[in-house]
């Protein structure tokens, strides 16, 4: 099996069963998302404790890639604190858009998603969330677009 069979397994298998989906009850930050170009909407549901993410939990309706990503970050971030947030959603952005970029070790299983840099249109499908989570921490009450 070569490697991008084994990525496509990835997110094949995230958009089938899409880790932490669902709500929480009493989320300390939440967030909107929509990608209008693709029809992805989302919402995100974050436990902040100590200035780490205790628990996240997603809503979403929109493409495989989409919801792929979305459960492939609620399992990476779990554990982090918001700099290390930030500095893994730094990795996944060189990795969506900086053409053969060497894939970054510490991105673990997102490195699946490195594929989606050859579809411009899909960028947004797997950064949809990142920016969603962004505007979570920031407590920004305006929905995300990708527009
Ligand atoms: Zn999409």
């Amino acid at each position: 099996m070569d490697l991008s069979e084994l990525y496509r397994d990835v997110i094949v298998d995230h958009n089938r069963r899409p880790r932490n989906a669902g709500r929480l009850e009493c989320p300390t930050h939440q967030a909107e998302g929509n990608n209008p170009l693709c029809g992805d909407r989302l919402r995100l549901f974050v436990q902040l404790q100590d200035d780490r993410i205790r628990d996240l939990r997603f809503e979403n309706a929109g493409c495989a890639i989409s919801t792929a990503s979305a459960s492939l970050m609620s399992e990476a971030v779990k554990g982090l604190s918001r700099a290390e947030v930030r500095g893994l959603f730094e990795s996944v952005h060189r990795m969506l858009t900086a053409p053969g970029a060497a894939a970054d070790p510490s991105l673990g299983k997102l490195a699946a998603l490195a594929g989606v840099r050859e579809y411009p249109v899909r960028v947004k499908c797997a950064s949809l969330c990142w920016h969603t989570l962004n505007a979570a921490l920031a407590n920004s009450a305006d929905p995300v677009t990708t527009e």
